[in-house]
C-alpha cells in the first residue's frame, strides 16, 4: 500500500515541481463544512503513524532522483504536519538539494515542535479563511479549545522567527468576509503576520462556488486593496 500521492510534474518559474500528498485519508485539526477533501473522520491535532511508510519514502526519494525535481511542494488532504515522519520526509528532500513548500492551515505552527519541523523548510504557506470567532468554529470547526486569536497569533509567531518565504493565502467567502469591515480586518490580520507574499483565492468548484463564490469585479477589487497592504 502507498501511502503518498503525486500530481503530474508541472514546471514553475523554471523549476520542476512534484506536488506531493503525504496523508493516506484526510486528517485534519479542522473539519471545514467547504473543504474540498469532504468530512473528516480523523479530526486530530496529534500526529499519526502510517504503515509502509518507509516504503512510501524509498517512492519518494525515486521520484526526486528520476525526473530532476527543483522543488517538492508538500500539499495534502488535510494537515501535513500531523503526518508522524514528516521531518524525515523534509531531511530526505533537503538531502537532495531540493527546496521544500509546505502547505499548513497554519494553527500549529506556533507550536514550539512543529515551528521547528516547519522552519526546515524554503517556504510555508499558511491560510485564512473566516474571520470572526463565531464563524470559525460555526464553519471550519476546529478543534475544541481552538480559537481565531491563537489562530492567527500563531501564524504571526511563526513567521517572526522563520527565515524561509512565509506565503499567507486568505480565501474570500461570500456572506463572510467580502464587505469592506471585513478587508479592513483582513488588511490588520496581513500586517500582523507579515508574510513575504500574499495570495488572494476565492471558492471554486461546486458545489461551494455557487454559494460562496464572489463575482470577479468584486474579487479584482478586493484583490487589488489586499495585495497592496
Ligand atoms: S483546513 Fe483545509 S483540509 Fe482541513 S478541513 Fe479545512 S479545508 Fe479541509
Amino acid at each position: 500500500m502507498n501511502n503518498f500521492s503525486y500530481k503530474e510534474i508541472y514546471i514553475e518559474d523554471g523549476k520542476r515541481v512534484l506536488e506531493v500528498d503525504i496523508l493516506p485519508e484526510k486528517y485534519c485539526n479542522f473539519d471545514c463544512i467547504f473543504c474540498p477533501i469532504g468530512r473528516t473522520h480523523n479530526k486530530v491535532d496529534v500526529q499519526q503513524a502510517f504503515k509502509e511508510i518507509d516504503n512510501s519514502l524509498k517512492e519518494l526519494d525515486n521520484m526526486i532522483e528520476n525526473n530532476e525535481i527543483d522543488l517538492v511542494y508538500i500539499n495534502s488532504k488535510g494537515e501535513a504536519l500531523l503526518n508522524s515522519r514528516i521531518n524525515d520526509i523534509i531531511d530526505l528532500i533537503k538531502s537532495k538539494g531540493v527546496s521544500v513548500r509546505l502547505l499548513s492551515n497554519g494553527y500549529l505552527l506556533g507550536k514550539d515542535e512543529y515551528m521547528e519541523i516547519a522552519n526546515k523548510c524554503d517556504e510555508v504557506i499558511g491560510e485564512i479563511k473566516v474571520i470572526t470567532e463565531v464563524d470559525f468554529q460555526k464553519v471550519q470547526r476546529p478543534i475544541g479549545g481552538y480559537t481565531l486569536e491563537e489562530y492567527i497569533s500563531n501564524m504571526a509567531l511563526f513567521n517572526k522567527q522563520y527565515e524561509g518565504k512565509f506565503i499567507f493565502e486568505v480565501t474570500i467567502i461570500k456572506g463572510y468576509n467580502d464587505d469592506e469591515e471585513s478587508v479592513e480586518k483582513i488588511k490588520d490580520i496581513i500586517k500582523k503576520i507579515s508574510p513575504d507574499e500574499v495570495i488572494i483565492a476565492r471558492m471554486e468548484g461546486e458545489p461551494f462556488k455557487k454559494k460562496l463564490g464572489i463575482s470577479d469585479e468584486r474579487f479584482e477589487q478586493i484583490s487589488n486593496l489586499l495585495l497592496n497592504v
